[in-house]
Order: C-alpha cells, then structure tokens, then sequence
C-alpha cells in the first residue's frame, strides 16, 4: 500500500520523455503514488482505486510539475548590497570587485547570523517550489571562513560547492598567485570533506583560465567535481576549460560563439543561464536558441547572490528565459528541473517517473504556461519534498 496518493492531476509534467514524445512527458487526468518518499506509480486516473490509499491529495484538476532544481546559489552571506544595486540601476557597471564588500561583511558575521540567513534563503525559495538547493562557499576566502560556510551550507544540502576562487581577497591583491596557492593548498585541504563540488568564478576582475585550470585540478585530485563561472562579463576561455576539465556544468555563458557551442555539444556539460544577473546587472540577455539548436542540455537557475542576483525565485527565472533569452516556456520549465538536475548530476530529482524522490509543487493554473504568462504572481499552491507537504 502507498502512503500517498496524489489524483485530479489536470495536467502532470512527468520529465519523462518515452510518455508523450516530448521533453516535458505531460499526463493529463493524471495521479501517482508515492511509497516511502519515492514515486512508486505514475498513470491515470481512471486507473486509480482510491481505497487502496492511506492519504489522498485532489490537485483540483491543477498543474503539477517536479520540485524546481536550483543548481547555482550563494547563500551563506552576510548583509546586503541594495546601494550598489541602486547605483548600478543609475548607470554605474558591475564590476566583480563588489564580492569583496560581502567578505567583509560574512567574515565578520557569527555563525547565527549566517545559519539564520541561509535558513530564510532555503525558506524561500521552498515557497517558490525550489526542493533542491546547491549552495556555494565564497564569501569567506579564508581557511577558517570557507570551512565554516561549508559547515554551515551542509547543514541544509547535500549540493554543496567550494569557491575559494570567487575573488582575490583584498589582503591578497598584490599576490594573486600566492592566494591561488593557498586555496589549492590548506583551504582545498580544509574543506575537501565538506564539499561535493569545486568553482571557480573564471572571468575579468577575477580569475584567469590557467588559474581556472590550476584550481579546479587540485580539486579533482581530492575528489570534488569541476562546474565553474564561465564567460559572464566577457568572450574567453571559460567554457573550453570547463568541457576540457568535464566540468558537470558552466554557469552565466552570457557570451559564446560557434566554437564554444561545438565543444559543449561534444561533452556531457550542461549550458546553465543565469538570467536573475543579466536582470540585476541590466546587462544583455545572451539567446539561448543556439544551445537548443545544438542538442546542448541546458539549466537555469537564480544564482542567489547578494550582489548581482538577489532572488530566489525560480518561476521568475523561468519567466526572464522565456521573454529574454528565447526559451520556449517548455524549454524554460525542464531546464529549471530536469536541467537543474543534470547540472548536478543527479538521477533522483527534477522528473517524476517511477523511482524519483516525490518533489512536486501543485500549481494554482491549470497549464504550466502560467509560469512564464503570468510573471511575479505566486503560482506555487503547494510544495512536496520526499512525500510530505512542507509548504
Ligand atoms: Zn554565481
């Protein structure tokens, strides 16, 4: 016997292609069970004996779609920094150096401080239907710093990245390369039982692509898995280093050309937009369609941040891909789940097909269309992680 069974599904978007054809694997009149957290039938509903279930959910007829997969964020902060935004929107351009401010800031934060901000940071955007989380180190840039934002990022994700190489710390800025040793030496020691992942942020302003090589390579040979900022502020090498490395994914790609869609199309990376920091930067938004074009899978995620992308909201995400950036709303839905999920490459989350963690929102529109066509309106009615209802 299931522990739940979820009916009245007007439309389930499923991730699982072999059901329609299509990317998304769209049910209508759907249902599914779930046993001990899992997917353990999906069909429907006339299939459906009600009786046989302990807990029955009526989604209303509604759409229910996977728990959205937000695989770049950095959550483990302190402060803000409203008064760049403000300036930037008078004009003034993003430059990288900003990072610094927030180290300031972090470091000298104690871990209340920063445990309650990631709390409210995961709390948030659960609302918004995200049920998995990367969460990257960064602002501390210090053995001590980056070791305890690790500490404190495990506490709410298994997803959790190391970037020393987010910027030179100012302390730093006469040596870079002495700081570069330090994050491959004693920090990367510090904190290599703490992280899955390993980033560095490779653009102007912050790190070159021998750099990138340099890093991500002492952290492959400790264990961790390469993903890395890639060609944000400018053209460069950033997404060749990452393919070269087997980078699972390389995020923001605001620039690239046919070289790059060719050495992503012959990888196993996947292509992540970032369009909440083409927002907050009022930067161009790259076009996706080439990626598309290519085969290439491709993610989005918020990439919260307190500098350059200070949300956590996934449908908005969804909605900037599809008005900016030339997704099509089904594109735009599966990067953010499915997507998501490549990009850390993980099996069990982003689809709901037999097997898969049971991480769902129930919408309060009956056609996923919705995310995009209603933009800043809270469409996520109910979120399920692991088969309980948790918001
Ligand atoms: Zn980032």
């Amino acid at each position: 016997m299931s522990n739940l069974l979820v009916t009245d599904i007007g439309c389930l978007v499923t991730n699982e292609r072999s059901i329609d054809g299509t990317p998304l694997g769209i049910i209508h009149d759907a249902a599914f069970s779930v046993t001990d957290g899992k997917i353990s039938w999906v069909g429907s509903r006339s299939e459906v004996k009600v009786s046989e279930h302990k807990n029955v959910v009526s989604a209303k007829g509604k759409t229910v779609i996977p728990g959205f997969v937000d695989s770049h964020n950095h959550l483990v902060f302190a402060g803000d920094r409203a008064a760049e935004f403000s300036a930037r929107m008078q004009g003034q351009p993003y430059a990288a150096g900003g990072i610094n401010y927030t180290v300031e800031q972090t470091r000298s934060a104690s871990d209340e401080e920063l445990r309650a901000n990631v709390a409210a940071l995961v709390a948030e955007g659960l609302t918004s239907g995200t049920t998995t989380v990367e969460i990257k180190s960064g602002y501390g840039l210090s053995v001590a710093d980056e070791l305890r934002s690790l500490e404190i990022a495990r506490e709410f994700t298994e997803e959790t990245t190391f970037l020393g190489a987010h910027v030179v710390p100012t302390e730093f800025k006469s040596a870079p390369e002495d700081y570069v040793a330090m994050v491959c030496g004693p920090m990367l020691e510090a904190v290599a039982p703490l992280a899955k992942w390993i980033d560095v942020f490779c653009d102007r302003g912050a790190f070159t692509p021998a750099q990138t090589r340099q890093i991500l390579k002492a952290g492959i040979a400790k264990g961790l898995l390469p993903r890395l900022h890639a060609n944000q502020l400018e053209p460069g090498e950033g997404i060749k280093v990452g393919v070269e490395l087997g980078a699972a994914s390389v995020d923001h790609i605001s620039h690239f050309d046919d070289s790059d869609i060719a050495a992503l199309a012959n990888s196993k990376t996947v292509a992540t937009f970032l369009p909440g920091a083409e927002f907050s930067t009022r930067s161009e938004y790259p076009d996706a369609r080439p990626m598309f074009a290519a085969g290439i899978n491709v993610a989005i995620a918020s990439d919260c941040n307190p500098g350059t992308s200070y949300t956590t909201n996934l449908p908005l995400m969804i909605a900037l891909a599809v008005r900016e950036m030339f997704f099509t709303p089904e594109q735009a839905l599966w990067s953010a789940t499915k997507g998501g999920a490549l990009a850390l490459r993980r099996k069990d989350v982003g689809h709901l097909s037999v097997g898969a963690k049971a991480d769902f929102s129930i919408l309060s529109s009956t056609s996923y269309l919705h995310l995009a066509y209603r933009p800043g309106v809270n469409l996520i009615e109910q979120v399920w992680r692991n088969g309980n209802q948790i918001s």
